[in-house]
């Protein structure tokens, strides 16, 4: 379907000719072949999105790169200070690191989430870019250092010494590998992982994309698709080569974004100390001659967002906040089963994990030997896979903020994995959060 507009000043980089949706067979339609799973990054084709006037009628996939910041891109050519058809120099872009070549990277069913050949387009798609054609990396690999308070403590503690190679100086500088990867989702085989018909997949992220993505119904014959989402980010302590090596023993914390925590260090939950222990611990095995990640997912609140997440403090604090009210509170207000519900009527919830695993199998991960995590959503998505882990370590009770309780709680009561003491619903009853009462009394004057 197409329709004339007159242009006017802000839209005179774009023809009058607006394109809104395509079908197959139309001139405008006449994809670079993508075959997903193809063993080269040649026979599999670039992954395409672009609408410039070079890329339109090429494209082989839906959406459009950068994530959610497709959406800042946009609000930049609108108010003139980026170019429509603005082209990046990639000149010394290139990864910090080759990872190799895993079979998972032409396996369709293994990796669904995000492009395997993705970091190294320049390489692999030259001769696309050199015709004009926009070919973007939806990967990037680089190196740098980081410094997280708890891990100078640790170091001031001596808990973590000073090697000079991956732990630089007292002032906790550690040097990290990191992987950034943004979204790149194959819609086969995004709809097996969570068992549901690709059209039934396509109409829904139609629908509730306020039908920004028309191609989803209109062209059945692209397969890919770049979502308006977050990404994830590896963090590679020790040599990142070891990472793949399955003699080589390996530490892993698999993060999901909680800002208010990770930054912020509100203590109603215990992700920021979960992450900094999933750090140390992933330093130590890095330094005893093992490989060390953490990966960060950029879902906030279990994908729900931070409007959603306070929503449900507000009814825990108000509610009076006990660990047996937990999950029925998000329930009410989310919508969604929480990981209390025992399958098959927790399976739903249960896929909130399914697309994780991808990154494992695009490191080269075949088996972990430490998890540092008690959840049982990602256990299972990781061992569904094929990936056994070997062992799981909760975090120290110690580390446990206060508050907090109520959530860990009524977590390890609906099945998080724990080496302490279970947890009886009669326990969960006596599990209280800290109220309001001493904010309630502020008055403005
Ligand atoms: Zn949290």
């Amino acid at each position: 379907m197409t329709t004339t507009q007159q242009t006017n000043s802000s839209a005179e980089h774009y023809s009058n000719r607006i394109v809104l949706t395509t079908y197959p067979s139309q001139s405008v339609a006449n994809p670079i072949p993508l075959t997903w799973g193809a063993s080269s990054p040649t026979t599999r084709g670039p992954v395409i999105v672009g609408r410039t006037k070079n890329t339109l009628s090429k494209r082989n996939a839906i959406g459009a790169h950068g994530g959610s910041y497709s959406i800042y891109t946009a609000l930049a050519i609108a108010s003139g200070d980026l170019e429509p058809d603005f082209k990046p120099n990639f000149l010394n872009t290139q990864p910090t690191f080759n990872f190799p070549s895993q079979p998972a990277w032409s396996d369709p069913k293994k990796i669904v989430s995000m492009d395997p050949f993705g970091h190294d387009i320049v390489k692999h798609y030259s001769t696309y870019l050199d015709s004009g054609i926009d070919v973007r990396p939806t990967i990037a690999v680089t190196r740098a250092t980081m410094r997280v308070s708890e891990i100078t403590e640790a170091i001031s503690l001596n808990r973590i010494p000073i090697d000079g190679s991956i732990v630089l100086n007292s002032s906790g500088d550690v040097k990290v590998t990191k992987v950034a990867v943004e979204p790149v989702w194959y819609l086969p085989g995004v709809a097996e992982r969570f068992g549901v018909e690709e059209k039934d997949l396509r109409r829904a992220l139609f629908e509730h994309t306020g039908g920004s993505y028309p191609e989803l119904i209109t062209r059945p014959d692209m397969k890919v698709f770049l979502p308006p989402i977050g990404g994830l980010t590896v963090y590679i302590f020790g040599p990142p080569e070891r990472v793949s090596d399955p003699e080589i023993k390996l530490a892993l914390r698999i993060h999901d974004e909680c800002n208010g925590s990770d930054v912020f260090q509100s203590d109603i939950c215990t992700c920021r100390p979960y992450l900094t222990f999933g750090i140390e611990e992933a330093i130590k095995e890095a330094q005893g001659g093992g490989s060390g990640v953490v990966i960060y997912f950029r879902k906030e609140g279990r994908a729900l967002g931070e409007v959603v997440k306070y929503l449900v403090y507000n009814s825990r604090k108000r509610g009076g906040d006990t660990a047996d009210k937990y999950f029925q509170r998000t329930e009410n207000i989310a919508g969604t089963k929480d990981v209390s519900m025992p399958i098959p009527l927790g399976v739903g919830w249960m896929r909130f994990q399914a697309l994780m695993p991808d990154i494992l199998h695009w490191l080269g991960i075949t088996k972990i030997d430490r998890m540092l995590s008690m959840s049982n959503m990602k256990h299972d998505a990781i061992v569904e896979q094929g990936i056994p882990i070997y062992e799981r370590i909760p975090i120290p009770d110690h580390m446990i903020p206060e508050d907090s309780r109520v959530e860990i709680d009524a977590k390890i009561h609906s099945g998080y994995f724990t080496t302490g003491r279970q947890i009886t619903e009669d326990d969960l009853k006596e599990v209280k959060g800290r109220g309001w009462e001493s904010w309630e009394d502020v008055t403005v004057s």
